[in-house]
Parts: C-alpha cells; structure tokens; sequence
C-alpha cells in the first residue's frame, strides 16, 4: 500500500515538471517569434541527405521552377527574419555547364534552409591566367555594398550532398567542403581550406582577405591558410556526414609553379598582400534572375 502511495507521488510529480518544462518552452518559443520572428538555424523543411542532380538544367526551367528567387538571385524569407544575409561568390570562367548544375543544386538549399541570399558569380573577363583570389577579393567588395553579413567562397564545382550544411556564417571561418568525393570523402590536411568556404567580415579583413598574387591552379588555399593561423583564428568544420560535396568533372587548370616559392613568405605577407593592396578597375554587373554577373577584369 505504502509503495503504491510512493509511486504514485512519483508519477504525479514527473508529469507535473514535465508539463513546466512544456509550458515553459512554450513561452520561450512563442517570445522568440513575437520579439524578432528569427527564422529557426535548423528549418524543419530541411532533407538531410541529396542525390545532387548532376543532369543539366536549362536557366528557363530554373526560372520557372525557382518561384522564390528574385532577379540578382536573390531571396529573403518573408515568414520569419532571417539569421544572415549570405553572399555566394563563385569564381568562373567557360565553366558553363558546372554553373548550370550548381545552381539547379543550391538555389533550393538556400530557400530551405531559409536564407537571405544573393548568389554572385565573379566571372574573370580577360583571357589572362585565372586569379581566383582576386576575384573573390573583389567579388567581396562588391558584395559587401549590398550589405551582406555572411560570405560562402563557392568553387562552381561543387555539389552538396546533404542541406544540414549550414550556408550562414554559424562559425568563422568555416570549412564546408571537408569531404569531397574525389578525395574519398577524406580530408587530407587539416590546414585544407579550399572548396567551399564561409567567412564573417570580421575574420576576413582580419586576415586582409586572399592574396592577389596566385594565379593558375594552385597555392592560394594555402596561403589563405596560413593567414589564418598567423591570425590565431581556428577553423571550423561540419562533422564528415554532413560536409559532403560531390565534385563535377573538368580538365585540369594550368598549374601554378611558383606556388611553393610564393607559400614561403604568406605569414607575413598577407598585411600587404590582400584586400589592402587591391587595384582595379570597376566591375560591370548584371542582375540576371539566377545570379548577378560580376565581369572582374584582373
Ligand atoms: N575556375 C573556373 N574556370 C577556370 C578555372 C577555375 O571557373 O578555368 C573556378 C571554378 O569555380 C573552379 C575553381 O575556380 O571550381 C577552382 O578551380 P579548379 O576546379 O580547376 O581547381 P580544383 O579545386 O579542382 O583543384
Ligand atoms: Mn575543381
């Protein structure tokens, strides 16, 4: 008799804090949404993992499947405030087919993972030897005038495999690309900071953004490596489930041979190599549906 007493004050006693603890994130919940309405960091309408569709995609079915999108490629949640306005700075140049299937790709991650986006592609106009890093420099300055809060460095090339990959700037800097299918989905170096990478304007004026001097394939990933660790800043990554990417076929790039000689001095190099030392002629840009077209002559 005595126990069943006992039990029973426990039962009751349980359902009592569990019903405060209910009540009590109710209130959280519903104080967050009246105070700022912030959009949630994980959207319940996010899949987990993709089978990217690696098929190519004309731009008129994209703009006729991609309601959301605004001209510029660009979207804001209108049902909650969203937590970063994140530009995607894609370097490019006669990668047509790989820009096609990325965005087919990535525009409905970004909706679902309930963004303010623009997508950006810094397309190099001259027929001199590709600079990704003053691209992306560049690319940043001009993103930044639209007041972008968060910035994905994207390499056209690369697919995710999984929308938990969170495109908004929750750490920085942040590796995305940590396992890419090329690599066996390993990442050979931990200092690896190529692919797809996501930076708050802070940490990357701290680090007086990419250097201008590599061009070709090669080296300035490493550079920008270092910059970090001269800069004591760590770098964070999703865990290997989520940061998957699939990487699109293509011919190798010239490679770079001066990248070794030019990687001995990037620890001190980088106060004077970077967004400070940027010298260029305005780009021309143009607000396509999908994209905005920045035309960077380097
Ligand atoms: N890229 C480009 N056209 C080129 C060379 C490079 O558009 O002729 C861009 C593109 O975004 C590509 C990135 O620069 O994903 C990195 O170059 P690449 O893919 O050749 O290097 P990888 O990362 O495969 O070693
Ligand atoms: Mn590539």
């Amino acid at each position: 008799m005595q126990t069943e007493r006992y039990i029973w004050a426990l039962y009751v006693t349980v359902l009592g804090l569990s019903f405060l603890v209910f009540c009590s994130n109710l209130t959280l919940l519903t104080s967050e949404q009246e105070d700022n309405n912030i959009c949630q960091k994980y959207p319940k309408n996010l899949v987990g993992t993709i089978y990217p569709n690696l098929t190519d995609t004309s731009y008129k079915d994209m703009e006729f499947r991609f309601t959301w999108v605004q001209t510029g490629g660009h979207h804001t949640p209108t049902r909650c405030k969203p937590r970063e306005r994140v530009a995607i700075l894609i370097p490019f140049r006669n990668r047509n087919n790989h820009l096609r299937i990325l965005l087919n790709n990535l525009h409905p991650i970004l909706y679902r993972q309930q963004l303010g986006y623009t997508i950006y592609i810094l397309k190099q106009a001259d027929e001199k030897p590709f600079n990704k890093g003053k691209l992306f420099n560049i690319g940043y300055l001009e993103a930044k005038k639209d007041n972008h809060t968060c910035f994905v460095f994207h390499d056209v090339d690369l697919i995710p495999e999984n929308d938990n990959i969170l495109y908004g700037c929750v750490r920085s800097p942040m590796h995305l690309s940590r396992a890419v299918n090329t690599l066996n989905y390993k990442l050979p170096d931990k200092r690896l900071l190529g692919g797809v990478t996501a930076w708050k304007t802070k940490e990357f004026e701290q680090v007086n953004g990419w250097s201008n001097l590599f061009v070709n394939w090669g080296g300035e990933d490493d550079d920008m490596s270092y910059r970090t660790i001269a800069n004591k800043l760590s770098i964070f990554r999703f865990r290997i489930s989520v940061a998957r990417y699939q990487m699109l076929k293509h011919r190798r790039t010239p490679v770079n041979t001066a990248r070794h000689r030019q990687l001995k001095d990037s620890y001190t190099r980088y106060k004077i190599d970077g967004l400070s030392s940027l010298v260029y002629q305005s780009p021309r840009t143009q607000r396509y549906r999908l994209f905005t077209m920045v035309s960077i002559d380097t």
